[in-house]
């Protein structure tokens, strides 16, 4: 069946806009990333739906609304060095490659990760570099960061986050327990945190060191 995503994604486009996203320079950047591509084919018709979606590995890829949110919250002028962890589909990597200097995205499933990279080759994006590994430790061999991203759950702020966040950095991470979490967006002035609230979220566990244990 032929379906039409680009009326579909303009559609979602004015919907994130209703609700609230007004940053262009975002909405431009998902009106040009086609989100069928990060999703496996079974459910491309619910591509343009804003929600959530399941991918590999038990993961989601997050729902359109919580992506622009994010990425506004971020404050990208373009010349950021940006981390982000939890790559899962690959699809806030390339809006954040998009409106960036460059992407550093760490993801514990080398399959997700594998997915993403040739996602991203296919749209010719090559800001982005990934690694497979435990996120809840950053990527200290390309630290300090100027934005820090984190696409899945914590039980507190990671220490190891704090510390490769550059001074005046914006660091965007949902905090809480499994069930439910609130979408930090914090502020490194100095020694002082300032930290506000986006609302209420659900987000899959960031599972390790600085995360949640396995299995838990
Ligand atoms: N931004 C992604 C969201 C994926 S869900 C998207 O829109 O597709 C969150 C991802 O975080 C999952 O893929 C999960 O495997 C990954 N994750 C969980 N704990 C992690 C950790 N400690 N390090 C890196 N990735 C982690």
């Amino acid at each position: 069946m032929v379906r039409n995503f680009d009326v579909q994604r303009q559609q979602l486009i004015s919907s994130l806009y209703q609700s609230g996203i007004n940053d262009q320079r975002v909405l431009n950047a998902m009106a040009n990333i086609p989100r069928e591509l990060f999703i496996g084919e079974s459910l491309s018709y619910a591509a343009y739906a804003d929600s959530a979606l399941p991918i590999d590995e038990g993961q989601t890829i997050s729902q359109p609304l919580i992506v622009a949110a994010m990425t506004q919250a971020l404050q990208l002028s373009g010349q950021e060095r940006v981390l982000e962890i939890g790559t899962g589909s690959g699809y806030q990597t390339a809006i954040l490659a998009r409106l960036a200097r460059h992407v550093y995205s760490v993801e514990r499933y080398p399959l997700l990760s594998y997915q993403a990279a040739r996602r991203l080759a296919r749209l010719r994006i090559w800001n982005a570099s990934l690694f497979v590994g435990d996120g809840s430790a950053g990527w200290p061999a390309e630290a300090p960061y100027e934005r820090i991203i984190v696409t899945a759950s914590a039980p507190s702020l990671p220490s190891p986050l704090l510390e490769q966040l550059l001074d005046e950095g914006i660091m965007v991470i949902p905090i809480g327990n499994q069930q439910k979490q609130s979408l930090e967006v914090i502020h490194l002035h100095g020694q002082e945190i300032r930290s506000r609230s986006l609302g209420r979220c659900v987000f899959v566990p960031l599972v390790g060191e600085g995360g949640w244990r396995e299995g838990k």
